[in-house]
């Protein structure tokens, strides 16, 4: 799946759900807000699943758009949680810095109140890589993993590590691969992961190779094998410094647009990469692949999670 241009406002594309796991929990809705899509689920079947294609911009749109999403599954939701990109403030329902939905989400945003005033049922917040990991782990590649990563492919480039069970989300995506390497976006460093890796730097590293190259969007880029193999390369390097970083690492899995459209030249050169360090490592990953979930991980997450604080005893 290639993100569809920000340009559409509408209806967006249905969000595909495994259809083999069906849970219902009555007034449960997760939500998935990025920068150009909010998603809605209130049951993992296609049915009650529904998305709104967003411009990144107001609060006020934002805040319309989850309304009509929660409103197009759920006629009276009792506990909505959306993952979101930001800091999230999860005690006070807030969230920060969220700069990739538009310029008004740069200072605090009171999302959670803001939505529930106008939904009548309590919100809650979380970060879009918990939300994903909980996807993940329950539903996706990281099933029965107790120490993992889960890496995003997106805009930019998320890391949330799992160890021992416990999530920890991380700023591995901005550990730097190349000193003096390219400058990162709005940080003060250069050549991190996400300046090679970031949705918004490909363009820029594709017209390094290629200068006759226009394009803006990493969707944009040609299928070109040698170009792709050198970003799997490096995705590689990032997998090994986690190795290295002394946690074990039973499996990783790859989210987000950029996995998920480029995974045939990612994938192998990942692998490729891990083989040639392979006599350095402690514990080798036994799964390094794209999730299952393709673009539902951080919906079905959020799902699953306002389904626990309803239903605290159903099963997995
Ligand atoms: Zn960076």
């Amino acid at each position: 799946m290639v993100e569809p241009p920000r340009e559409m406002v509408g209806p967006a594309p249905p969000v595909p759900l495994p259809t083999n796991t069906r849970v219902h929990a009555e007034g449960a809705v997760g939500v998935h807000l990025s920068s150009y899509v909010c998603r809605a689920i209130a049951s993992v079947a296609p049915e009650s699943a529904h998305a709104v294609a967003i411009q990144p911009g107001r609060v006020d749109t934002v805040v319309a758009a989850i309304i009509e999403a929660v409103h197009a599954v759920a006629s009276s939701p009792q506990l909505v949680v959306i993952g979101l990109p930001g800091n999230v403030d999860e005690a006070h329902g807030s969230v920060n810095a969220a700069s990739n939905l538009g310029s008004e989400w740069q200072g605090v945003v009171p999302l959670a109140q803001r939505v529930a005033e106008r939904l009548g049922c309590p919100v809650e917040l979380r970060n879009d890589t918990d939300t994903a990991m909980q996807g993940e782990r329950r539903r996706g590649a990281l099933i029965g993993c107790s120490d993992g990563a889960l890496v995003t492919l997106s805009t930019g480039v998320g890391v949330c590590l799992l160890r021992d069970g416990v999530q920890f989300p991380t700023e591995l995506g901005h550990s730097v691969s190349q000193f003096g390497g390219p400058r990162c976006l709005g940080r003060a460093h250069a050549g991190c992961y996400e300046t090679y890796l970031g949705g918004w730097a490909l363009p820029l590293r594709y017209r390094e190779w290629h200068p006759g190259f226009e394009g803006t969007h990493h969707s944009q880029i040609p299928d070109d094998a040698a170009f792709w193999h050198e970003c799997g390369r490096r995705l590689g390097d990032l997998v090994l410094t986690m190795c290295f970083s002394g946690q074990p690492l039973e499996a990783v899995s790859f989210i987000g647009s950029v996995s998920l459209a480029r995974q045939h030249h990612l994938l192998p050169a990942v692998h490729e990469r891990v083989r040639e360090e392979i006599a350095l490592l402690d514990t080798v990953p036994r799964s390094l692949r794209v999730t299952p979930l393709g673009e539902a991980t951080v919906v079905l997450g959020a799902f699953l999670h306002a389904r626990d604080l309803l239903f605290p005893f159903l099963a997995a």
